[in-house]
């Protein structure tokens, strides 16, 4: 293996991808399992599971589990059972999320707590839950998925802003924390992609086309966009990069 290879390969390692059934969780799962990773794949939707992994590939080590990122006990079953099946965990990527749109005086409480609780909660009890083992195995990756709103308030979507704003802040408080450990902390900010959560901005032509006009890269992004960024930070690639928020966004936050 060459010196380039080696640093992005991920051959011997084990990895969990929330929300893995469809767009950037399937892109993410894709891309480790290409670079050598063995991959558990989590979501509600088990046979959408059964399609990624019929994505991936055969001959590629993947495992199934579908269950509720809100549930800590799913958490529990999916690392115990990664560390059973592939004998250890090195990386994880906290991808599941919703959104809900509505004007702020008009937000329900119910999806107020659904969103905080599935897009920042979630992330946090995942990550404690790896973190524990990884601190104990001296090494690991943990690559959240932020967004474009952890740095911008967005509109019409307070609960969604507020909950990626926190998975930036906790990115950053859990990586001064297990720098020491050999564990990694890290997030993605994607820009606006194509893929089901944006499914109703794109329906609007008038506000796509305002999101686009303001892209210097001159398009929206595809969830494989993001491959590369997530095979650096679960690689050794990223060692010495701690806490870090990496915008793959065609330039949005340049701009
Ligand atoms: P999708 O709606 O296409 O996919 C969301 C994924 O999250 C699905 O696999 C879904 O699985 C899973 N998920 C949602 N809720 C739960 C739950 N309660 N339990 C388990 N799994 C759950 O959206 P994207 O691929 O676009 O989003 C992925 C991540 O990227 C999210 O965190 C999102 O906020 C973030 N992001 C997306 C951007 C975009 O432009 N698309 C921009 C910035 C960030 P299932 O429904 O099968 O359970």
């Amino acid at each position: 293996m060459s010196f380039l290879e080696s640093l992005f390969s991920l051959e011997g390692n084990a990895a969990i991808v929330t929300g893995a059934s469809r767009g950037i969780g399937r892109a993410a799962a894709i891309a480790l399992a290409s670079a050598g990773a063995s991959v558990v794949l989590t979501g509600r939707d088990e046979s959408a599971l059964r399609e990624t992994q019929s994505m991936i590939g055969p001959n590629e080590r993947t495992h199934c589990i579908s269950g509720d990122v809100k549930d800590p006990s799913h958490a529990m079953e999916t690392i115990s059972t990664t560390v059973r099946t592939f004998g250890q965990l090195d990386i994880l990527v906290n991808n599941a999320g919703i959104i809900r749109r509505s004007a702020a005086v008009d937000y329900s409480a119910h999806d107020w707590y659904d969103v905080i609780d599935t897009d920042l909660n979630a992330v946090f009890s995942w990550s404690q839950a790896a973190g524990k083992l990884m601190i104990e195995q001296g090494s690991g990756k943990i690559v959240n998925i932020a967004s474009l709103l952890s740095f911008q308030g967005g509109l019409n979507v307070v609960a969604y802003s507020a909950a990626k704003g926190g998975v930036a802040q906790l990115t950053k408080a859990l990586a001064n924390e297990w720098a020491k450990y050999g564990v990694n902390v890290n997030a993605i900010a994607p820009g606006y992609m194509e893929t089901n959560a944006t499914a109703a901005l794109r329906a609007d032509t008038k506000r796509k086309e305002q999101i686009l006009s303001r892209i210097p890269a001159g398009r929206w992004g595809e969830p494989e966009d993001l491959a590369g960024a997530i095979v650096y930070l679960s690689s050794s690639a990223s060692d010495y990069v701690n806490g870090h928020i990496l915008a793959v966004d065609g330039g949005w936050l340049a701009y």
